[in-house]
């Protein structure tokens, strides 16, 4: 593993955030590992990343387990959860990404010991293949979510089309931010909705500069690597 490689594009990842974020916006980089080994992991907490993300169980697992010895580590899971998975992930998720429907919202309340931090899942492009509600949708089922006391709605999440241009992503990551506001501005108790997760190895910049406060990039990180 080439590690000053890695430092690189690290350290490429981060100066492009600060340039793109405003003055009082917090970015974290989350690291997404799913292509990457454990020792590549170990390099990059070496360098300094503490939040780390997976979108498999197995492997979530396998990591999760290997890198008990940094119990400072983040994790967070941004694949996409059948409900009979949640048992055996939850206990060790710090940030759920992929709240994306009613039955996954009930078991993951059923199985929790504690709250669970969660990120609303939004499909901003209407694209069938993607999971999560509609804009429209969305402001209407956090307010049902209500009745599950473990679920701690603390942003919303999306995934933008990858062959949309500049000016679209500029509207679609806009457009989440706008209603992420509007969630936020009704100060409900299980839905304090700072957050949003948004941007990707192909968009970040954008999303970034459109008031992400989590990125979750894989490949940007590892090229050449
Ligand atoms: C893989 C993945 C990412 C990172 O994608 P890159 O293009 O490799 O940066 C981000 N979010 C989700 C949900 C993913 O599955």
């Amino acid at each position: 593993m080439n590690s000053e490689q890695l430092a690189r594009n690290l350290y490429h990842i981060n100066q492009q955030i600060k340039e793109n974020k405003a003055a009082d916006q917090n970015v974290t980089l989350i690291a997404v590992t799913k292509t990457v080994d454990i020792p590549t992991m170990k390099q990059l907490y070496d360098l300094g990343v503490r939040h780390f993300a997976e979108n498999r169980v197995t492997t979530f697992l396998e990591k999760y387990e290997a890198l008990q010895v940094y119990p400072d580590i983040v994790w967070h899971y941004i694949g996409r959860l059948q409900t009979r998975q949640v048992r055996s992930v939850l206990p060790y998720v710090d940030y759920f990404h992929a709240l994306d429907r009613p039955s996954l919202a009930k078991e993951i309340n059923k199985r929790a010991t504690k709250p669970v931090n969660c990120f609303v899942q939004v499909n901003v492009s209407g694209e069938s293949s993607k999971a999560g509600g509609s804009m429209e949708a969305t402001m209407e089922w956090i307010e049902d979510l209500a009745q599950f006391s473990q679920i701690h709605i603390v942003g919303l999440m999306t995934m933008a089309p990858i062959d949309a241009s500049d000016s679209e992503l500029h509207q679609y990551f806009k457009s989440l931010k706008e209603l992420q506001i509007s969630i936020a501005a009704q100060k409900r108790h299980h839905a304090l909705c700072h957050e949003l997760s948004m941007g990707m190895s192909q968009d970040y910049p954008i999303a970034v500069a459109e008031g992400a406060t989590f990125v979750r990039v894989g490949s940007a990180l590892f090229e050449a690597v």
